[in-house]
């Protein structure tokens, strides 16, 4: 597990050379919670020249922002000079940044008060922007003008909404409403980045909150393929569900994956496969766990209870995946080989439907999988052709 301990060398290093270092946004933060730190993050007046000069391991990472990344230890600690923001043009991205000597203005430039915090390797918390106040409270609000804030950089928004997932904070009655005002923005955004926030947020223990604040907030509305499912769950649901149930619910609702949303192509197919298998009906037997697999089956299933449409049938699903005569071609007791020397007929594709009818009929009971019982139908079968 991660300690901001790992990151105090930094620290000390920095002021033993003079310059101002503190700790800050999410590590302060979770160290202040007692939960687990992630990443840590430094705050400098040095430069990022004099940074890189100071460690013997640095890279520079995000020069553009002032960021290095100093690695110690196998850590990676992102050090980042006192800054200012420029103009945002990007609604995403400033166009250029100030490297400022004053740490008060740093803070300010950063999203949400209990991120603006500051901390010395004492554990001694510097708060330029309420934030104490709001952790006590469990309290998301952002520092400055809300509206202003979200105007500059759209992600914010969404981040807000994970931090909601991670921490289980409400967000602050302005700052929702400025999500409200500026949540169709979240359209200029790269879909990669809404997805990885979307992430973020789904895996996070207060998902099911978050995702009510999507709607509440008016965000769903500029998530495509996702609105219907998300009201649904506003209105119906009230606990967490994992992510595949979740965009699966949604694009059922939705009629369609939609293919704005950059998956993986292992995950879109299994999305459009989850929808087809819905298509064909609401039953899940050997016929379906052989098409489909367990994993569709039970995705299916899911989908379908958390619309209350039908009862949670996963045990009885995996009963009978783990019962079923046959689970794919390969396990059929006789090979084509074996067929074709019952015959002159070169191979070709009726062997293949006659491979297939054999599995059909093991799963619905009419021959059994052994070898035996399997040729003699084959026999029959093409005598009678
Ligand atoms: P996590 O636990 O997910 O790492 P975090 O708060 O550390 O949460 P990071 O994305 O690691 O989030 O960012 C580190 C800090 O940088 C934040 O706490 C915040 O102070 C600042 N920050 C990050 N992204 C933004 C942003 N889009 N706008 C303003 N400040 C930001
Ligand atoms: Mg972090």
């Amino acid at each position: 597990m991660k300690s901001i301990d790992n990151g105090k060398f930094v620290v000390r290093k920095l002021k033993h050379n003079g310059f101002k270092a503190f700790f800050v946004g999410g590590c302060v933060r979770d160290y202040l919670l007692k939960e687990e730190v992630n990443d840590i993050d430094i705050t400098t007046d040095a430069t990022p020249n004099e940074v890189m000069r100071l460690f013997n391991k640095a890279v520079p990472t995000g020069l553009k922002y002032g960021t290095v990344t100093v690695v110690h230890e196998h850590n990676k600690i992102e050090v980042t000079t006192f800054r200012l923001d420029g103009n945002y043009s990007d609604f995403r991205r400033p166009d250029e940044v100030e490297l400022t000597n004053l740490e008060t203005i740093d803070v300010k430039r950063r999203d949400f008060t209990v991120n603006g915090l500051l901390m010395d390797e004492n554990y001694k918390v510097y708060d330029y922007v309420g934030g104490m106040e709001d952790l006590n409270n469990k309290v998301i609000r952002a520092i400055g003008n809300p509206n202003e804030r979200f105007n500059e950089d759209a992600l914010r928004m969404l981040r807000a909404i994970y931090f909601e997932s991670k921490l289980g904070f409400e967000i602050e009655k302005e700052t929702l409403e400025a999500i409200k005002e500026n949540a169709s923005k979240i359209k200029l955004l790269p879909n990669e980045r809404v997805m990885t926030e979307m992430q973020k947020a789904l895996t996070g223990k207060h998902q099911n909150e978050a995702i009510k604040s999507l709607y509440r907030s008016d965000l769903y509305k500029y998530l495509p393929g996702l609105e219907k499912g998300i009201e649904f769950i506003y209105k119906n649901i009230n606990q967490n569900i994992s992510v595949e149930v979740f965009y699966s619910l949604c694009f059922y609702l939705n009629g369609k994956v939609d293919t704005k949303w950059k998956f993986s192509n292992i995950d879109k197919n299994k999305y459009q496969k989850v929808l087809e298998l819905l298509e064909k009906g609401k039953e899940f037997n050997y016929f379906t766990l052989y098409d489909y697999g367990i994993e569709i089956n039970v995705l299916a299933n899911l989908v379908l209870y958390y619309l209350g449409e039908t009862d949670n049938k996963i045990k009885d699903i995996r009963y009978k995946f783990e019962t079923m005569p046959l689970r794919s071609l390969t396990d059929l007791k006789v090979r084509g080989n074996d067929i074709l020397k019952l015959t002159d007929k070169k191979r070709g594709a009726w062997l293949n439907k006659i491979l297939n009818e054999l599995a059909f009929k093991v799963l619905n009971g009419e021959l059994k999988n052994d070898k035996k019982s399997l040729l003699k139908y084959c026999e029959a079968y093409l005598n009678e052709e």
